[in-house]
């Protein structure tokens, strides 16, 4: 991170080198990870806790890749297709920030105001980010060109809660679809308090259209991204009614 310029250089800290920032700590109330984590040691984590989440991350990038990079650095370079950012904010993330001795903590969502503007002030980094303990309902599904080694061209990740049939909660979001990882919130609405069922499945795959204004690039067309978008909210309900849905994903 820049500090300041001083004849000409630049003033940095290497993030990586410090300790304090690789912890991970597990209570009862939360999960807390340090902004230095690797994405490696993130994998191993979320085996015990989100696995759905933890088998994507082994298609993030390659090995020397996953042991380089943060998932601190993940989210605060702030790319709209960042895999860390749509499966954390699915899991309701918060973040701690910190610029010397003052911190404050924000619902992750709420950091990615926009392509390329983050809720962070001059000299303040990233801390952690915290969890909260939750059942694991998470279901994460990355739509690249190639299985391993590539950047996602849609990464849907869906925490949907049912009760008794009903879906008593749901919170999804999705990479590659907007400038900044962001909530199905019209989606979210049509489904809370209705059965899980495919008819209520099918009515709320219409509300991706009110959600997203994808756009067309080298990885996908802008149809493409939707239709993706709206399959993947299929797949989820097929994925908990134990219909085979996986294709291609790795299994050890
Ligand atoms: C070959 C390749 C393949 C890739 N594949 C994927 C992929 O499949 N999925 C994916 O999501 N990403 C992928 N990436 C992107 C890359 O892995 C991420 O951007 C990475 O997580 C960045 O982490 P870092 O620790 O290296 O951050 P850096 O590159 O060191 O930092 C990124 C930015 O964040 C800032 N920053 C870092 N840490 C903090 C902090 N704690 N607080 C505030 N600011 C901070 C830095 O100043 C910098 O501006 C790929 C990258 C490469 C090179």
């Amino acid at each position: 991170m820049a500090d300041k310029t001083i004849e000409g250089l630049t003033k940095l800290a290497f993030l990586n080198g410090i300790n304090a920032l690789k912890q991970i700590n597990v209570n009862d109330a939360e999960i807390r990870i340090g902004a230095g984590v690797s994405i490696t040691e993130l994998e191993l984590l979320m085996q015990d806790h989100h696995a759905s989440f933890a088998a994507m991350l082994r298609r993030y990038s390659s090995t020397q890749i996953r042991n380089a990079a943060t998932i601190g650095g993940n989210i605060a370079n702030g790319s709209p297709i960042g895999d860390g950012p749509p499966a954390l904010v699915a899991l309701g993330a918060r973040l701690h920030l910190r610029r010397g001795q003052q911190r404050r903590n924000i619902l992750l969502e709420d950091f990615c105001v926009e392509y390329g503007k983050q809720d962070r002030q001059s000299g303040e980094f990233i801390e952690a980010m915290s969890i909260g303990h939750q059942a694991d309902n998470l279901r994460c599904y990355k739509l690249s060109k190639r299985f391993d080694q590539d950047i996602s061209a849609v990464f849907g990740c869906f925490n949907i809660e049912i009760k008794a049939g009903k879906i008593s909660d749901a919170r999804i979001a999705f990479g590659g679809i907007a400038g900044t990882p962001q909530r199905a919130k019209h989606v979210e609405n049509a489904l809370i308090g209705q059965d899980w069922t495919i008819g209520i499945i099918n009515e709320a795959r219409t509300k991706f259209a009110q959600d997203y204004a994808p756009l067309s690039d080298m990885r996908a067309s802008a149809g493409h991204r939707l239709q993706a978008a709206q399959n993947m909210l299929s797949r989820c309900f097929y994925d908990s009614q134990g219909v085979p849905v996986n294709v291609l994903e790795v299994t050890s």
